[in-house]
C-alpha cells in the first residue's frame, strides 16, 4: 500500500510515517519545511529501518501536486500540512486561509483527478469551541473561534460537500486533542520554532534550561485547582490511530469522524508535577492572567474510536512526559 504524506516531516507526521514504515506501507512524504527540517524524516528512516521517498513541495504549487500524482498510484493521503498557530492566526488570517484551505482544495482536486479518492485529515478538538460539558463526543455542536480553528472547520465542510457531490469519496476527520510526548528513541520529536506556544514543549524548554519560567495562564477556572484543564495524549497512540484508520475503512465510502483522546484531563499544575517527577527537574512557574480565548476544561469521549478502529490509547501522562524529557534533554536545540 502506498500513502502520500503531507507535512509528514512536521511533528504528528514524522512520528505517523514511523509507525506507517513500520507497519510495511511504502510512504511518500511532501512538505515544504516551513515548519519543520528533512532532518526529521532522515531519523524516521532510521529508526523504523526502511526508506521513504521525500519531495520538497508546496500544496499551494498545483503543477507539482499533479506531476507526484502522474508518477505514484496512492491508496491513501494523510494530510497534516497546515499552519497551526492560534495566535498567529489572528494576527494573518488571509496567510492560515490560503495555506490551509487553497492547499487542502489543491489537494482534493489532484487527487479527483488522479481517482485517489481516500483522505484522512487532521482536524482538531478546536471546532468543538467551548463545549457545554465534558466528555466531547463527536456529536456536540462545532464552533471556532479563531481563524485557525476556522480553517479546520471549514476544511471539514469542504470535504462533507466534496463526498455528498461524489459518493466514492472516503473521508476520515480525526479530531485530536491535545498531542504531546515523542518517540521512545529520542530521536524524533516537537521542535517549535521560537517561543512555543503550547503548555509541554514550554515546560520541557524550562526543564532543559533554554527558557526561566512557565506562565501560568490563570489559576480561576472552574476546575480543580482552578488550572486550564486539557486531554494530552500521546503522539505515538495518535499516530497509530492514524495506521487503524487506514486499517479499518479503506475501502469503506463515506465521511468518518472520531475523536483521538484519552479521555481524562490533566490541569496545568498536574502537568508541572509529572513533568518535575519523571525529569527531576525543577519547573518555575509564575501565575498570571488567563490567555484570551482559552477554555477551562476540554476532554474526549472517544468511545467510537475504541469501537470502529479498535484503537484506544496506551500510553500515559508519565511516558508523556518522560519520552518528552529525552527528546528535549537529547536534542536540547531540536534538529538543528
Ligand atoms: P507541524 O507544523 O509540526 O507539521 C505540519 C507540517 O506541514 C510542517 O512540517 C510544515 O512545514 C508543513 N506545511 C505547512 N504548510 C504546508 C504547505 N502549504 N505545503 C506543504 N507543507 C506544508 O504540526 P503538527 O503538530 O505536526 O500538526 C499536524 C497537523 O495536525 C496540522 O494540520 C495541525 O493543524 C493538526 N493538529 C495539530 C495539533 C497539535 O497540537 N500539534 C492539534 C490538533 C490538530
Ligand atoms: N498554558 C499555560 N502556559 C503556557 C501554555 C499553555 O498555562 O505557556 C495552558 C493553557 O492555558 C491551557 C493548557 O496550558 O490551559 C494547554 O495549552 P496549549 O496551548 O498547550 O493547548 P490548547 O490551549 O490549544 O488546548
Amino acid at each position: 500500500m502506498k500513502i502520500l504524506v503531507t507535512g509528514g516531516a512536521g511533528y504528528i507526521g514524522s512520528h505517523t510515517c514511523v509507525q506507517l514504515l513500520e507497519h510495511g506501507m511504502d510512504v511518500v512524504v511532501i512538505d515544504n519545511l516551513a515548519n519543520s527540517s528533512e532532518e526529521s524524516l532522515k531519523r524516521v528512516q532510521e529508526i523504523s529501518g526502511r526508506p521513504l521517498e521525500f519531495h520538497k513541495i508546496d500544496l499551494l504549487e498545483r503543477a507539482w501536486l499533479e506531476a507526484l500524482f502522474r508518477d505514484h498510484q496512492f491508496d491513501a493521503v494523510i494530510h497534516f500540512a497546515g499552519l497551526k498557530a492560534v495566535g498567529e492566526s489572528v494576527q494573518i488570517p488571509l496567510s492560515y486561509y490560503r495555506n490551509n484551505i487553497s492547499g487542502t482544495i489543491n489537494l482534493c482536486e489532484t487527487m479527483a483527478n488522479h481517482n485517489v479518492k481516500t483522505i484522512v485529515f487532521s482536524s482538531s478538538a478546536t471546532v468543538y469551541g467551548e463545549p457545554e460539558q465534558v466528555p466531547i463526543t463527536e456529536e456536540f455542536p462545532t464552533a471556532a473561534y479563531n481563524p485557525y480553528g476556522r480553517t479546520k472547520l471549514f476544511i471539514e465542510e469542504i470535504l462533507k460537500d466534496l463526498y455528498n457531490s461524489d459518493n466514492a469519496w472516503n473521508i476520515v476527520l480525526l479530531r485530536y486533542f491535545n498531542p504531546v510526548g515523542a518517540h521512545k528513541s529520542g530521536k524524533i520529536g516537537e521542535d517549535p520554532k521560537g517561543l512555543p506556544n503550547n503548555l509541554m514543549p514550554f515546560i520541557s524548554q524550562v526543564a532543559v534550561g533554554k527558557l526561566k519560567e512557565l506562565s501560568v495562564f490563570g489559576n480561576d477556572y472552574s476546575t480543580p485547582d482552578g488550572t486550564g484543564v486539557r486531554d494530552y495524549i500521546h503522539v505515538v497512540d495518535l499516530a497509530i490511530g492514524h495506521v487503524k484508520s487506514l486499517d479499518k475503512l479503506l475501502g469503506k465510502t463515506g465521511v468518518h469522524t472520531y475523536n483521538l483522546g484519552t479521555g481524562r484531563g490533566y490541569s496545568v499544575l498536574e502537568m508541572i508535577k509529572a513533568f518535575e517527577k519523571v525529569s527531576g527537574q525543577r519547573i518555575n512557574f509564575n501565575i498570571v492572567d488567563r490567555r484570551p480565548g482559552d477554555i477551562a476544561e476540554c476532554f474526549a469521549d472517544s468511545t467510537k474510536a475504541l469501537k470502529e478502529l479498535d484503537w484506544k490509547t496506551e500510553r500515559d501522562i508519565d511516558e508523556m512526559c518522560a519520552d518528552t524529557w529525552r527528546w528535549q534533554s537529547q536534542n536540547p536545540d531540536g534538529y538543528q
